[in-house]
């Protein structure tokens, strides 16, 4: 724990849950600008140095912790990248857009669902439904900040970021189903799921609803 989460947490009694909690993000894939990319690393930078908040970038494909393979976290005092992951820009906006959750306290940063410790010791059930709900919640606000940042230093297509967003926060209903989180192929890469896809980020409440042809197209993909 760092001097400077210490102090944020002493502010409420709200953030003494917070601990510890580690965000993760498979990834994403959209064409980035790069020159534009590099402005906004620079604004990271000096937004993570002023909060006292690190950045790690680690030179692998994925990082991995109690057997889940991930692209890049973030536990609100550091950020974490694997940089030779082919999706390391994605990641790398995600992530940070989590920082700024954990910088300015939201609610939502502070009720982060507990579904990785139930996921490692095969602990799902029906009962974890309202944890999925909190994630996918955080989930869901991470990317539209992403969003956000994508629109405002120019990065990539906010289509494809936001379809892939919608994909990523729909994958989550099929780990609640699965009870698995990890996968040998991108979720990424399912024409089919593609197609289902809406180009705008979706509201919270659409996640409410498992989407059934979603699960379907996700399984016929990703099964094997
Ligand atoms: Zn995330």
């Amino acid at each position: 724990m760092t001097k400077s989460s210490t102090k944020t947490r002493s502010k409420k009694i709200k953030t003494k849950q917070k601990k510890n909690k580690i965000i993760y993000f498979m990834n994403t894939s959209s064409r980035f600008n790069k020159r534009n990319f590099q402005k906004f690393e620079k604004f990271v930078r000096e937004y993570c140095e002023r909060h006292g908040k690190k950045i790690i970038i680690k030179p692998t494909k994925h990082l991995r912790a109690n057997g889940v393979k991930y692209g890049g976290c973030c536990d609100g005092n550091s950020m974490q990248v694997a940089s030779k992951n082919p999706l390391f820009e994605n990641i790398f906006v995600h992530e940070f857009s989590h920082m700024t959750q954990a910088v300015e306290e939201i609610d939502l940063w502070y009720d982060y669902g507990d579904i990785w410790e139930p996921l490692a010791e095969n602990r799902i059930s029906i009962a974890s439904w309202d944890e999925f709900m909190k994630v996918i919640a955080l989930e869901r606000d991470c990317e539209r900040r992403a969003l956000k940042f994508i629109r405002k230093f120019k990065l990539c297509s906010e289509e494809d970021y936001a379809l892939k967003a919608n994909t990523y926060l729909y994958y989550y209903q099929y780990v609640f189903l699965t009870k698995n989180w990890n996968q040998k192929k991108s979720i990424y890469g399912s024409p089919e799921v593609n197609a289902l896809m809406p180009t705008k980020l979706l509201p919270m409440s659409t996640f409410k609803k498992i989407d059934m042809k979603i699960m379907e197209a996700f399984f016929k993909y990703l099964k094997k």
